[in-house]
């Protein structure tokens, strides 16, 4: 949830420090790199801890009022 959207990019050298970090452990170990799953909340935890920088933070686009007024 929130605005963030994180993803992990094949920089990931599997270290797995942002996995333990996760506080709901939505990051799995993929083959070539770790992944970022459902559940995602968002604290960018995994993003302060990676030592190479393969996390990602990415704005979360919120297709929202799109000049809808709601009237009943
Ligand atoms: S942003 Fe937080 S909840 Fe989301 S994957 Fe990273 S550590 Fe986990
Ligand atoms: S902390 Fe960074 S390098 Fe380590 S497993 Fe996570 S994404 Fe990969």
């Amino acid at each position: 949830m929130g605005n963030l959207k994180f993803t992990i990019d094949d920089t990931c050298v599997k270290c797995g420090a942002c996995a333990e970090d996760c506080p709901v452990q939505c990051i799995t170990e993929g083959v070539t790199r770790f992944n970022i799953g459902k559940g995602c909340i968002g604290c960018g935890d995994c993003y302060s801890i990676c030592p190479v920088g393969a996390v990602q933070m990415h704005k979360r686009e919120t297709p929202k009022s799109n000049s809808q007024t709601s009237e009943c």
